[in-house]
């Protein structure tokens, strides 16, 4: 249960709107037209007795606290849903009000039960705090009502105290000590937009109810914590409170799950973490959250967490705990061996999109300066390097264009490849209640995701096109506003080169782009392709979002490009509820890449080739840097398997997993001479590491994430790192013991030499950030708040760059043998390859990998639901189990990738984007056949896993 104290209820402020002044309790107070009566009493400093109102759902009206009486008006009207009129005079503390108030509480209490003393609740309870505001002393009636209790459903006389409800692995349901103020049910409805709870019953005997009187696990809540936040007693409490107890103090940080970057109040008792309570304030998730980021941080406590350094001489010896001293010195002196014996280039390192933006520079300057090499790279290799390649190419900045704020003007929206529902929950609750406010919606995918049809929305045109052919089917949509004259000819010859828009525009319109042809290639009815173009063009505001389904391709940033086209062509980009939003897969993709994590590339995305941008580095690390690019991740490990290349650091990430074509990353890693894997669990490519450095959680250092939106967010410490140091440390420490001359005191002085060397951050600081809550990149005296939309007067590279995207059917193809096309992705309550998720309870939603299967295809095969099948392809093949869905059309198969002992990415294949060598994962050609267990890999690897995972006594390491 978490109270929320910030009130801000009516109609926001705003300088634009028409101004009442009226008078309440004698002062007077000024405020939009529309603001309610109790949001201008609140502005007067006056507050009004309340119990259903919150400032996350829209006025209800129900409790009859909020009472008021004006001169002039009949009767005692709730001030939460009455607007301001001018001149009027507004008295909320009469002696009849008083009396009003007393009474509905007397009787909320003669229903509740009497048990403060030992409530999860007591001392943050609304109803405790409300029944004292109004005065209440004494209850008249009784201390048993109605609402304690529920009939059986067979309507008996029997009646029994309503059964606690804990079958929600974080929060318990007390239906007795609900006051059906429907706070919940609007939070579900209004905030997160999944209506899974409802009012049962009537009068006395109503009641909160999950679905049909189903049990919180068993119906459709996604567990977003939305009711439990928005709950005024302990009706619907988190057990963590009830376990631990109140708490006594917080602070503010980021989530360290996905790309949205929502911001919470971690809430602590001592030095424990009671409840994480989604913050207000922030701006990419205005108070809301997901299960993942409120409820799955217990993998910061989970036993199989490595708290001290190991090492190893062989990967087949166990591990032996050594001192953080001798676990660098070893690592130093390898690196050093390494490059005096095999040359300069031999090793290299990964950053992760895990960590911050402050550790994130630290590994590349490490291997810049300390490796004196370009060898660096980053998990956005495997996952947005594609954006970076086309949106840099069209409009000249390497990410998304709009604040997610944004989406609240939008008219239409085109989601490509991506399911927010699952993957970016708290943007799709915010896009979803836009579109249930009447936006239309457009979504090309393989798959009927949650976006296509759930509750109260529906998309308008839904193209189910075949995986592998987004470039088709995007450019045919371009096709159809070209030809048909959709485009917006004033905005291209002011803001791009109006000749490539000409020679893109004869491309376009050739007939192989017509939807008739490409409906063939993409099985999309040429109609819907046609219909989807038109509304994205003429229907207002058009905006695109866009994920992995879009980039984890051999065409990946082909697409991009095509997308940004399609935006340029029709005028929608630089201004509110346009744009082009790539849905970053993790908390800091963003930032990772924007640090120089990519070989080629230095922070802010300048060139290793530019000389003026090395002098900066070069003079300010005193090094000399490459001014050619050094290797990406598939380059490395294919340079491991030919013998030059040694060894890997590698921070916050875990490629065995979560790249491609597992079997060659393992024979990579297993070539390598020093593996150091700088992490929280003993992951799996460490089964491959000669050195385990320990890493600690978000909860434990400080620094910063930069979401999709380009916001860099404060992270903040919020208890002291269990394994001795935070991740900035060890680096730093790596690199003194190589001897480099760092000595950062604070991850503030790694920001400020950021700002320093980077255009885009030029104003970026700690003190701004806690000035300014965020800011969105660019942030330097051109723009010194930030930059929420980017490209407004002219693109960030001069004149908008249309550029052909002529359609190569990538070289992965069906036939005899593998005759189905799969295609992967993540599900709501895991996170990526799940080392996080799978140790929290999360596990109850999501125990294995499944495979989505269609049922014409399960019937050709003889497979029922739930069967074990054997998936293979020419690279490998698993076993999990079969689900028959059809959500999946016919041909194409799809699962996820968040359990180690599936090896999805046994399956997938080795073919990259052209461009950038991002993997294509979601196209792999596949067959799918009945299985009786585990492949042979698969136990092997399982085997191997365990010995690995050995760790030596600690006599043995004395
Ligand atoms: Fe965390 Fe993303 Fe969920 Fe927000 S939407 S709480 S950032 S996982």
């Amino acid at each position: 249960m978490g109270l929320i104290q910030e009130i801000d209820f009516g109609t926001p402020a705003s300088t634009s709107q028409k101004q009442v002044t009226l008078m309440v309790d004698g002062f007077t107070v000024t405020v939009p037209e529309g603001t309610s009566i109790m949001r201008a009493s609140m502005e007067a400093g006056i507050a009004i007795p309340k119990l259903c109102a919150t400032d996350m759902v829209d006025a209800f009206g129900s409790c009859r606290l909020c009472l008021v009486e004006i001169d002039g008006r009949n009767g005692t009207p709730s001030s939460c849903t009455t607007p301001v009129a001018p001149g009027m005079v507004v008295h909320t503390q009469t002696g009849k009000l008083k009396d009003i108030r007393r009474g509905v509480m007397e009787l909320y209490i003669s229903d509740h039960p009497l048990d403060c003393l030992t409530c999860a609740a007591n001392g943050d309870c609304e109803l405790q705090t409300q029944a004292g505001v109004v005065g209440l002393r004494d209850v008249r009636y009784g201390y048993e009502g109605d609402n304690h209790v529920f009939k059986k459903n067979d309507g008996a006389e029997n009646f029994k105290w309503m059964a606690k409800d804990e079958s929600n692995p974080y929060f318990t349901y007390d239906p007795s000590k609900c006051i059906v103020c429907s706070r919940c049910v609007r939070a579900c409805e209004e905030v997160q937009g999944t209506f899974a709870l409802t009012i049962e019953g009537r009068g006395f005997g109503s009641r909160v109810s999950p679905g049909m009187h189903q049990l919180f696990i068993d119906s459709e809540c996604v567990s977003c914590g939305a009711c439990v936040q928005a709950c005024p007693t302990a009706t619907l409490s988190e057990k963590s409170v009830i376990q631990i107890g109140q708490p006594e103090h917080s602070m503010v940080t980021t989530c360290a799950y996905c790309g949205v970057g929502c911001q919470f109040k971690a809430e602590m008792r001592g030095d424990e973490l009671v409840r994480m309570v989604p913050y207000k304030d922030g701006k990419a998730n205005r108070g809301h959250s997901c299960v993942k980021g409120r409820f799955a941080y217990g993998y910061s406590t989970h036993k199989d967490r490595i708290l001290n350094p190991m090492i190893r001489e062989k990967i087949t010896d166990p591990w032996r705990e050594v001192s953080w001293e001798e676990a660098l010195t070893h690592t130093a002196n390898e690196f050093r061996r390494i490059q005096y014996q095999y040359g300069r280039t031999s090793i290299g390192g990964i950053t992760s999109s895990r960590c911050t933006n402050e550790e994130t520079y630290l590994v590349q300057k490490l291997i810049r300066q300390g490796f004196r090499n370009n060898n660096v790279d980053t998990c956005a290799r495997v996952c947005h390097s594609p954006t970076g390649y086309g949106l840099g190419q069209t409009f000249g900045t390497s990410a998304g264009t709009q604040d997610f704020d944004s989406v609240e003007h939008t008219d239409v929206v085109m989601v490509i490849g991506a399911n927010p529902a699952s993957a970016h929950p708290v943007f799709a609750s915010r896009l979803k209640k836009r579109l249930r406010k009447g936006a239309k919606l457009i979504v090309l995918d393989p798959r009927r995701t949650e976006m296509v049809k759930s509750a109260h929305i529906e998309a308008e045109y839904h193209l189910p096109l075949k995986p592998g052919t987004n470039v088709a089917v995007v450019t045919s949509l371009a096709h159809v506003i070209v030809t048909e004259g959709l485009f917006d000819e004033a905005f291209i010859r002011e803001r791009c080169d109006w000749d490539e828009f000409q020679d893109w525009a004869s491309f376009v319109a050739l007939p192989e782009n017509s939807p008739e042809v490409v409906g063939k290639l993409s099985n999309v009815d040429p109609e819907l392709i046609r219909g989807a173009a038109r509304l994205y063009a003429r229907g207002g505001n058009g905006s695109i979002y866009y994920g992995l389904g879009v980039t984890e391709h051999s065409q990946g940033s082909t697409t991009v490009i095509a997308i940004a086209n399609l935006a340029m062509a029709t005028g929608n980009i630089g201004r509110p509820g346009v744009g082009v939003n790539p849905l970053r897969g993790q908390n800091n993709v963003q930032g990772s890449c924007d640090m120089g994590s990519f070989p080629h590339e230095l922070p802010g995305y300048r060139h290793v080739s530019g000389d003026a941008v090395r002098d900066i580095y070069e003079s300010l690390w005193g090094v000399k840097i490459d001014d050619e690019p050094g290797l990406r991740i598939p380059n490395m490990l294919d340079a491991a398997v030919d013998g030059s290349f040694k060894g890997l650091y590698v921070q916050g990430e875990d490629i065995l997993q979560s790249d491609p074509d597992t079997k060659h990353v393992a024979a990579g890693l297993a070539a390598m001479e020093c593996v150091v894997v700088h992490d929280l669990f003993l992951n799996e490519t460490a089964n491959y590491a000669h050195v385990f450095l320990p890493g600690s959680t978000f909860l434990e250092k400080d620094g910063t994430f930069t979401n999709a939106e380009r916001r860099i967010n404060r992270v903040r410490k919020v208890m002291a790192p269990k394994n001795g140091l935070a991740d900035w440390e060890v680096t730093q420490k790596l690199a003194q013991t190589m001897g480099l001359n760092w000595n950062y005191q604070h991850p503030s002085e790694i920001m400020d030499e950021i700002a320093m060397t980077t255009p885009s951050f030029a104003k970026v600081s700690y003190d701004y950030l806690e000035k300014m809550g965020s800011v969105q990149w660019p942030c330097n005296d051109k723009a010194p708040l930030g930059t929420p939309i980017v490209h407004v007067d002219g693109f960030v590279r001069g004149k908008g760059k249309f550029i052909r995207t002529e359609y190569v059917a990538t070289d992965e193809k069906t036939g005899p043998r593998f005759p189905l096309l799969l295609t992967t992705g993540r599900i709501l309550s895991q996170y990526n390859v799940g080392a996080q998720t799978r140790r929290t309870e999360n596990v109850v939603w999501h125990s294995e990998d499944r495979l989505e299967i269609h049922p014409h295809d399960a019937e050709n095969r003889g497979l029922r639901d739930g069967d074990w099948v054997r998936l293979t392809s020419r690279s490998g093949e698993t076993t999990l189990r079969a689900e028959i869905t059809d959500r999946v059309s016919p041909g194409v198969v799809y699962t996820t990738f968040h359990h180690p002992d599936t090896q999805a990415n046994v399956i997938t294949t080795d073919f990259s984007d052209w461009a950038t060598n991002c993997p294509e994962y979601k196209v792999t050609a596949v067959q799918v056949g009945a299985s009786n267990g585990p492949t042979e890999w698969q136990r092997d690897y399982n085997e191997q896993a365990e010995q690995s995972r050995r760790i030596a006594p600690l006599q043995a390491a004395e």
